[in-house]
């Protein structure tokens, strides 16, 4: 048995092979991704995390794929303790995948393209800058009095299952003629489904930087450079502000395990700037809309940013702008939850009339 890289996110963790079993330390970083060639018909995986990353493979399981496109979940047969979990993967003649994500890069962008290439709604652009670009999924006519909605995924790019939920998006916009039809008319809709696509071949981080600096890249929002994919993103949502024709500004997140819930959130202060009377009502109102038959989804109503930088918080402190954030679960759920997640997005935004919560109006406090 041998453990090789995979191309995206796949530098094998310190790991010991003995007998049947591969013991992978994922204490640093709780991200896996390899790929086992020569595995006997059945063989085990031990891992050991720190505390607080154990919960996805609590809630979660391990994941592994015969053929690097569709992968299940298996539970731990054996958890000594919040820091060691053991599981029993099926092998076989060829390849075995595993991971701690349903993982999410570059090749399936590449999908992604290929399959919605053509479409008479859909324009695709890339955004670019020092060497790296961004695709943007562009859907709807430019017309008056349209708002624009984005949605931002993969901005860390671990959190695949954000990503998932993008992708999928695109896809039901893509073949579901009445729900694009309905939220065409009056918006044109831009999904990112990887902010961060470079950072999905590394081996451990949300962000890597072009001088391969790993960090939080979605906490540099309120930077003054932030890494050239944040900052080609920003800097388009920000031209959807300054025309006052910005609608939903969605960021995309996934917490993975680490919570039993896909929640929703928006924060009241930022900065000097707050959300009170008409535009907090108009908040809580679309949050709640837009999160209507989301499979195990919650909401949340913040005061202030748990991190200071992301786009939320730089959004209202800076722009004056109500942002919104999801956190999607991977506890239980898979493709299908993850692209039910996405239709439901679509369907409750198409359903939402009134937009004006999201910049201040005259009178406002
Ligand atoms: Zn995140």
């Amino acid at each position: 048995m041998e453990v090789l890289n995979h191309f995206d996110g796949g530098v094998p963790r310190p790991f010991q092979i003995s007998g049947d079993t591969i013991t992978f330390n994922l204490s640093k970083c709780g991200t896996l991704h390899v790929l086992v060639r020569g595995a006997p018909a059945e063989f085990g995986v031990k891992v050991t995390v720190e505390e607080r990353p154990g919960m996805p493979l609590v809630n979660q399981g391990l994941l592994y794929s015969h053929d690097g496109r569709r992968y299940k979940a298996t539970p731990a047969v054996e958890s000594e303790s919040s820091t060691y979990f053991s599981y029993r993967v099926p092998g076989g003649d060829g390849m075995v995948w595993i991971s701690t994500r349903i993982p999410y890069g570059r090749d399936n962008l590449d999908r992604l393209l290929a399959d919605c290439t053509c479409l008479p709604n859909l324009s695709v652009r890339t955004l670019e800058g020092r060497g790296r670009i961004v695709p943007v999924f562009e859907f709807g006519e430019e017309g008056e009095g349209k708002r624009v909605h984005w949605f931002v995924a993969g901005e860390d790019a671990w959190e695949a299952a954000g990503s998932w939920v993008a992708d999928a998006m695109i896809r039901a916009l893509a073949s579901n003629r009445s729900l694009a039809e309905k939220l065409l008319a009056n918006s044109v809709l831009r999904i990112v489904p990887m902010t961060s696509p470079y950072s999905a071949t590394q081996p451990g981080s949300s962000h890597t930087t072009i001088d391969g600096e790993e960090i939080y890249g979605a906490a540099t929002w309120s930077d003054d450079e932030p890494p050239t994919e944040f900052a080609l993103v920003r800097e388009e949502v920000l031209k959807d502000v300054k025309t006052g024709r910005l609608g939903l500004l969605l960021n995309i997140h996934s917490w993975n395990g680490s919570y039993v819930t896909t929640t929703m959130e928006f924060i009241r202060t930022a900065g000097d700037r707050e959300l009170t009377g008409r535009r907090l009502g108009w908040a809580k109102r679309t949050l709640e809309t837009l999160m209507i038959d989301v499979p195990l989804g919650t909401t949340k109503v913040s005061e202030k940013i748990w991190h200071p930088g992301l786009a939320r918080d730089y959004m209202l402190a800076r722009h004056d702008v109500a942002a919104f954030r999801i956190e999607v679960t991977t506890a239980g759920q898979s493709y299908d939850e993850f692209a039910e997640t996405g239709l439901r997005l679509l369907a409750n935004c198409s359903g939402i009339g009134d937009w004006s919560g999201v910049l201040p109006e005259e009178g406002d406090a």
